[in-house]
């Protein structure tokens, strides 16, 4: 069964879409089948992947509505094992059209529930808002990842997120879980972001991710290019820290002890390749790129 984790802050601009194209590259580059989804009307994750606009194509949208199945709306991307249920502006509409539509908070997770034998990792983009979109991507996950920008007021707002996914797991979604808060665009050389870390883990303990991302002109020249960092520049400290950050995510949800189960019996196949080495992939380049999960 797969695990679903929506990337959610009602804020703007907090690095959710750059976190959810990152986190689910990499953890696909770690050889596992994962599944993007644009839930967001802005649809920066689907042009960040390189998808031009295409009112035609089947989106998020329509899943919502119920017009087309899941499998109708993946989209293969230049990673192996990462595929992309895209969204458009039209999206928008949904907010409005399921106002009083049956089961409306249910859409999101009744339209995957399909695809949750096929991806291991299914990755949710929200919108900046706590609207209908929002509810159906946590009605929809199993646990909720928050981007956050390490500033002052960083905590304002939060507490209406945790109110809502406090409200959301007694009315819909009982088994919803916050997996963790990362800091993104971070710069420990301030005074500023260390007290507002030292601050932030005080209130969130062992949820605050122990990877922060990095400010890093990377992750923002990615989108325009159509990749993700690993594929534009693998080399990079924004690439790298998601790199580390889908390895801490995977560990605490328990899927890398679940692979190395697996990997055990495949070791003679890659005793060939260095096995202690189980994530490999390779560039557009061929350049063979080793990542080595568990060592990071
Ligand atoms: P929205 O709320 O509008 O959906 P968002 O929370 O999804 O925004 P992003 O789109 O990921 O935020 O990021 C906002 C802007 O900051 C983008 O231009 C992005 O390229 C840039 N950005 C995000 N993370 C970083 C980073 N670590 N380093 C540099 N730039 C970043
Ligand atoms: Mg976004």
């Amino acid at each position: 069964m797969g695990r679903v984790l929506a990337i959610a802050n009602q804020k703007g601009g907090v690095g959710k879409t750059t976190t959810a194209v990152n986190l689910a590259s990499s953890i696909a580059a770690a050889e596992v089948n994962t599944l993007l989804v644009d839930c967001d009307p802005q649809s920066n994750t689907t042009s960040g992947l390189g998808l031009v606009k295409d009112p035609e194509r089947i989106n998020t949208y329509h899943l919502l509505m119920g017009m087309a199945a899941a499998d109708q709306a993946l989209q293969k991307t230049e990673l192996e094992q990462l595929w992309l249920i895209p969204a458009h502006k039209n999206l928008i509409g949904a907010n409005l059209e399921l106002v009083d539509a049956e089961r409306r908070e249910f859409r999101l997770r009744d339209a995957l529930a399909p695809l949750r034998e096929r991806f291991r990792y299914v990755v949710l983009d929200c919108p900046p808002a706590l609207d209908l979109l929002t509810l159906n991507a946590l009605v929809a996950a199993d646990a909720v990842l928050i981007p956050m920008q390490a500033e002052y007021f960083a905590l304002e707002g939060i507490s209406e997120l945790l109110d809502t996914i406090e409200r959301i797991r007694s009315g819909f979604n009982p088994e919803l879980t916050v997996e963790g808060v990362v800091l993104t665009m971070f710069d420990d050389r301030t005074n500023l972001a260390q007290q507002v870390t030292a601050e932030l883990s005080r209130y969130f303990g062992e949820k605050l991710c122990k990877t922060t991302i990095p400010r890093n002109v990377r992750l923002a020249e990615a989108p325009s290019h159509g990749k993700p960092a690993l594929l534009y520049d693998v080399r990079s400290r924004g690439a790298e820290s998601y790199i580390k950050l889908a390895k801490e995510i995977l560990e605490r949800s328990g899927v890398v002890q679940e692979m190395q189960g697996e990997t055990s019996e495949l070791v003679d196949e890659k005793q060939v390749v260095n096995a202690p080495r189980w994530k490999r992939w390779i560039t557009e380049r061929n350049r063979l790129i080793t990542m080595n999960i568990q060592d990071r």
